[in-house]
């Protein structure tokens, strides 16, 4: 039974793994169908309306071909003990999500190269198929399927970012440079120029008399590929930033000041010691809560001196607390689970380190 997921449909657990399909296929399947049948009759004529079934089971195997191909990426991804989050179908193909924690070049490859595979070998089986099977309609049916197939392989080979070609090539000058990110670079800027020659496509193909279809479909394709390698460019671009994440050298020096402390003395006595934040503490020297500069620059001057720093603190929460030894990638994942303006940081023996600002962290990942 579908049921609603966001805006996916869930086709339920396939050999455990979640499939979803977006409502956007349903248009193309309709389209496939719709456009198909006059290609149906001139094939087998006599067929009536039945071409139109027949058109519509080519729209429905065609996406379970795709399915396929996605199985071949997320089966060879698992039994690398890669986690799979599951498999979405869209109205151009589909795409598979894989939890990529430590990612090695040589991986990548196999995983990337293992759904074209599949389809090259669906493709072969069903050009077999057509030489076994009597029926007409049935024949017809395997034939298209195998060069669809063949197709989706092929495409999907080309090296360009967001294709499965592409993944290869990144993967590929990764491991010859030992740069990740000169491989994202030279992948994506790839699929950049892939874009642009499918926009062309229709135009040079007919001659610069393009059909309305013809256009309408490469510029979804052109539109895809553009999207898929700006948006790797761009991920890369933050990864390779990543390393400036130190939580050592980021964190702002912190003095710890006792709850029922006025905050116009607590101002001072950070002024003395010549830091910026405060860590309230309690009689045992346990860190309890933090000070927001935000917060206590809103408090207007004449009051500070009857307001105690801890009613202008934020209570420490999990998540709020953070070792020195959470950086890059880790860093980021802890903010994004416990989103906070401040965080505290504590060295390997629990004890206040500093205060880790989330605008700091943001500065060095937006700095060139
Ligand atoms: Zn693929």
């Amino acid at each position: 039974m579908a049921t609603r997921d966001g805006r996916k449909l869930s086709l339920g657990r396939m050999a455990g793994i979640p499939v979803h399909v977006s409502p956007t296929w349903f248009i193309v399947a309709a389209v496939i169908t719709y456009w198909g049948e006059p290609l149906v009759t001139d094939y087998l004529p006599g067929l009536g309306n039945g071409a139109y079934v027949v058109a519509g089971a080519f729209a429905v195997l065609l996406y379970v071909s795709v399915l396929l191909h996605e199985f071949g990426h997320a089966l060879t991804a698992r039994a690398f003990g890669l986690p799979v989050r599951g498999i979405t179908l869209h109205f151009l193909g589909g795409y598979t999500e894989i939890e990529r924690e430590s990612p090695t070049p040589g991986r990548d490859i196999v995983v990337s190269a293992a759904g074209p595979a599949l389809s090259l070998v669906l493709g072969g089986l069903g050009l077999l198929g057509t030489q076994v099977v009597d029926d007409d309609v049935l024949r017809f049916l395997v034939w298209e399927l195998a060069l669809a197939n063949l197709v989706v392989g092929v495409f999907n080979l080309l090296p360009a970012l967001p294709l499965d070609g592409g993944h290869m090539l990144r993967a590929t000058v990764w491991r010859l440079s030992g740069d990740e990110n000169r491989g994202t670079v030279v992948a994506a800027r790839a699929g950049q120029v892939l874009a642009a020659l499918v926009l062309v496509t229709p135009f040079v193909l007919s001659g610069g008399q393009p059909t309305l279809f013809g256009m309408v479909w490469a510029g979804l394709v052109a539109a895809l590929m553009w999207t898929g390698a700006t948006q790797a460019l761009a991920v890369g671009r933050m990864r390779a930033r990543l390393p400036r994440l130190d939580t050592r050298t980021l964190a702002r020096r912190a003095a710890p000041v006792a709850p029922d402390l006025p905050v116009s003395e607590a101002l001072k006595q950070a002024d003395l010691a010549g830091v910026t934040s405060l860590v309230v503490v309690d009689s045992a020297g346990r860190p309890t809560g933090l000070v927001s500069e935000a917060a206590v620059t809103a408090i207007p001057e004449q009051r500070r001196p009857w307001v105690t720093i801890a009613q202008s603190a934020r209570s420490l929460e999990k998540g709020m607390v953070l070792a020195l030894d959470v950086t890059g990638d880790a860093l980021l994942r802890a903010i994004r689970e416990t989103p906070a303006s401040e965080y505290l940081v504590v060295d390997e023996h629990g004890r206040v380190y500093g205060v880790l600002a989330t605008a700091d962290v943001d500065a060095a990942l937006a700095a060139r």
